[in-house]
């Protein structure tokens, strides 16, 4: 249930986790409406973090830590983002590679169609589990079998932590015995 207060410059405070999202989310709307067309990239992201240091300071304790915590979490990952990483000079899946992976495959799509259901289409293109782009490999330890339909939906999104495990624990009822089923490799980790 959520409650609220009007604050001294009548600035209603929520009491929620999800209203003071909601607050968030309206007061950075404002700073990106106001800075629509500004030319100064530097001023515009001090004034969205001056922005959520004003949040965190017009909401009690918890919510001041979570948002304090978010935002660390989005400065780190821009700033990973923004590395260069080393990419596999070898860009495409050989002949071969695509051979192996749709075998052990079963000749199937690996990608989920819905939530935790393996897709049933025909495997039709050897996508990069962990994207060539962002530093994948290409090795039959990075190989997913994919129809052209979830390799296409996919792009060069990095998987989540879950998705990797789901595909993994799936590939145990499927892979032939004694191959890996570890997915995502990295080209630096080779
Ligand atoms: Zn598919």
């Amino acid at each position: 249930m959520t409650t609220s207060k009007t604050s001294p410059n009548k600035r209603p405070i929520r009491h929620t986790v999800s209203g003071a999202f909601v607050c968030l989310h309206h007061d950075l709307r404002m700073v990106s409406d106001e800075l629509k067309g500004s030319p100064n990239h530097m001023l515009s992201q001090f004034t969205i973090i001056d922005t959520v240091i004003q949040w965190t300071t017009h909401h009690s304790l918890p919510f001041a830590v979570a948002g304090g915590v978010v935002a660390v979490i989005l400065v780190v990952r821009a700033i990973a983002r923004t590395r260069p990483v080393p990419t596999d000079p070898t860009r495409l899946f050989s002949a071969v590679q695509r051979s192996e992976g749709f075998a052990r495959a079963g000749g199937r799509c690996e990608f989920d169609k819905f939530w935790l259901v393996r897709c049933k289409r025909p495997a039709q293109h050897g996508d990069h589990h962990y994207p060539w782009s962002r530093g994948g490999a290409t090795t039959m330890g990075n190989f997913t079998a994919a129809c052209s339909r979830c390799n296409t939906s996919k792009g060069a999104k990095i998987p989540t932590n879950f998705s990797t495990m789901r595909l993994e624990s799936r590939r145990r009822k499927y892979f032939p015995v004694g191959i890996m089923v570890t997915a995502g490799e990295r080209f630096a980790n080779r």
